[in-house]
């Protein structure tokens, strides 16, 4: 089956078009600035370089049309037609409590997901304005949703209740949610099949850090707790979101810096992590760990904190489910950087964990970095949250 995956924010459109049968990637690209007179579309069929095109995309009908005719057309395309495309697969951030596990989209599916709106207001809405185009655009073609949230919905009551008012949690379902659940889900179950173990009896963590990060604890092939909660902005320390912080330093910052709730806000998505923290102008690891090589002491704090506050969690879920088969890393940071996992794992040596350095210096592929004596499995693996969800929205449209 060929199945295209999008993923909608407000300005922007990402695809693949995947090849269910083989996984191979067909197409890729990202139409950007949607909306805007500089709105750019880059296409990279298989096998060929990326290319960048200047196209008038006013809105996302007019971006799903554009992909259609990239896919479609006589020298770039990678289908002659667009009955060819069997299926579409849509990243949805949240599903609340309504959705643990992928959907077949209807209309009453898409009221559903709006109902959803005011626990991710940036981001359910772009999706819903994708699906809609792809509506528009294929009528006749079935859409599948696939939520960021659903795998972490086996969470217990005990992971997922916050110390508030209970009536928050009844009248406006304020509690942990998590997010990154397509790609925790995935790396889990690879980290299971990799080692041979059964993934419904097995105890895995799963540090996914990238510009977003979080933490997942699987026992049994289901999330039991993870570190984001009713919305992305808690956990880790990440690129430029804060993690978890006292939430009295709120007030104290509003009155001291004379700021808005808006404004505070801001400064908790976009001006904190290790971009505030290394105050080096960049929230990129490679900044962050060459401004470390360069003696800057700031940056060097920057790292240790954001290390250790790894540590802290999986520290918590090695507790939480009693013990842990394996740990993985994935995304961005995970995939690509040895130093940090280094610095990471050299904390948990009393559970008798052992990295191999030349293992660990390898990179872009799926590999055990741990030791062969170590007691405990320590894995890279790269995740593949389209991938994901093609497989799933191709299950759910074959039944
Ligand atoms: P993601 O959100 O998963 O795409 O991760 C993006 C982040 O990964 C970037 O902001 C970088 O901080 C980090 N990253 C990517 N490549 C490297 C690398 N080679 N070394 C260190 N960090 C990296």
């Amino acid at each position: 089956m060929k199945i295209l995956v999008i993923n909608c924010g407000s300005s922007s459109l990402k695809f693949q078009l995947i090849n269910s049968e083989n996984e191979d990637v067909l197409a890729k690209g990202l139409c950007e600035r949607i909306g805007t007179k500089e709105s750019v579309i880059n296409y990279t069929p298989m096998g060929s370089e990326k290319k960048s095109f200047d196209i008038y995309m006013p809105d996302h009908s007019k971006a799903v049309e554009t992909v259609i005719n990239f896919l479609t057309d006589e020298n770039m395309g990678v289908v002659k037609s667009l009955d060819e495309i069997d299926a579409v697969g849509h990243r949805i951030v949240h599903g609340g409590e309504k959705f643990n596990s992928s959907v077949v989209i209807d209309d009453e599916v898409i009221k559903v997901i709006e109902e959803c709106n005011d626990l991710a207001p940036l981001h359910n809405p772009a999706n819903i304005i994708g699906i809609k185009a792809c509506k528009e655009v294929m009528p006749d073609t079935p859409q599948c949703g696939v939520f960021d949230t659903a795998f972490h919905q086996t969470m217990p009551k005990k992971s997922y209740l916050y110390g508030l008012p209970f009536e928050y949690y009844e009248k406006y379902k304020v509690r942990r949610y998590g997010f990154h659940g397509t790609s925790h889900s995935y790396v889990s179950k690879r980290c299971a099949d990799l080692l041979n173990i059964p993934y419904d009896n097995s105890k895995i963590i799963v540090c996914h850090i990238g510009n977003g990060a979080s933490i997942c604890a699987v026992k049994n092939g289901e999330s039991v707790d993870t570190s984001m909660g009713l919305t992305p902005l808690e956990g880790l320390i990440m690129g430029t979101r804060s993690g978890s912080i006292d939430p009295a330093i709120i007030e104290f910052i509003m009155k001291k810096e004379n700021l808005t709730i808006d404004e505070a806000m801001n400064v908790l998505n976009k001006k904190s992590g290790v971009y505030g923290l290394a105050g080096i102008g960049s929230s990129d690891f490679r900044d962050i760990l060459k401004a470390v090589e360069e003696g800057n002491k700031q940056a060097a704090d920057t790292l240790e904190a954001y290390c250790y506050n790894v540590v802290r969690y999986v520290g918590a879920y090695i507790a939480a489910m009693n013990g842990v088969d394996a740990i993985v890393f994935t995304a961005g940071v995970g995939e690509n950087n040895p130093d940090i996992r280094k610095i990471v794992c050299s904390y948990l040596g009393y559970m008798g964990i052992e990295i191999d350095d030349e293992k660990n210096g390898m990179r872009g592929e799926e590999m055990v970095i741990s030791t062969d004596a170590s007691k405990v499995k320590v894995l890279v693996i790269p995740t593949n949250e389209e991938l994901k969800i093609a497989l799933e929205t191709k299950e759910l449209v074959s039944k």
